[in-house]
């Protein structure tokens, strides 16, 4: 008669119970791998791909001209844009348009950085913070104010003028390194904000 077993020894090994415990027993003298989140934060490598910031020019204007190509190089849709044009009293960026819309919704991005590698201003990028998670679906769409980076020193909060005597191009050629002296922010009309009026003349209500 055939050997089913193709010779396999099918006996019960005395050992064999206690040998399925050796998994366990070499795993409690393994380094642990738990992290103790969220009362410790683990440092991310420096390239990690985090939540999107929209740059800004050393002055303080906006790098996003508004041209739509994130959108387009998202796979997921999670990105909207919409540009709009520059004037001369409410200039947001140095070129020609700006984005005036710009959202992410995190409920569908998946952190690939695509969007990133498409702009062709660097206005996005990723950075390190990664703490996206929140209760509802309406607070994980960003907005553009949530999105825009903060002030550093020598930038001036949009609208504002372009640093005069330079255009666009010297923007991407680095030769703007602040907000010229004395920039003043320019009222966001398009924003609802009013021009200040007139000053009261002391006494008026007298
Ligand atoms: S990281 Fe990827 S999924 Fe997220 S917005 Fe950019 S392209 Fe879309
Ligand atoms: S972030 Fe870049 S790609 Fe997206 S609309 Fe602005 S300039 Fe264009």
């Amino acid at each position: 008669m055939a050997d089913e077993t193709n010779g396999m020894d099918t006996e019960p090994g005395f050992m064999n119970p206690v040998a399925g415990f050796g998994v366990t027993f070499k795993a409690m003298f393994k380094k642990r791998l738990t992290e103790q989140y969220p009362e410790e934060h683990k440092t991310t490598a420096p390239r990690f791909h985090g939540r999107h910031q929209l740059n800004r020019h050393p002055d303080g204007l906006e790098k996003c001209v508004g041209c739509e190509l994130c959108a387009w190089a998202c796979p997921a849709d999670a990105i909207y844009v919409e540009g709009a044009d520059n004037t001369d009293e409410e200039r947001y960026s140095p070129g020609e348009r700006y984005g005036r819309v710009y959202q992410i919704n995190y409920a569908r991005c998946i952190l690939c950085g695509l969007c990133i590698e498409a702009c062709p201003t660097r206005a996005l990028t990723m950075t390190n913070e990664f703490e996206l998670a929140d209760s509802t679906r309406a607070d994980l769409i960003f907005t553009k104010e949530q999105l825009l980076a903060g002030l550093e020193e020598g930038m001036v909060d949009t609208p504002h003028a372009i640093y005069p005597g330079t255009d666009e191009q010297d923007y991407y050629r680095g030769l703007v390194t602040e907000a010229a002296p004395g920039t003043e922010r320019q009222v966001a009309v398009s924003k609802g904000e009013q021009p200040a009026g007139p000053a009261e003349p002391e006494g008026a209500d007298a």
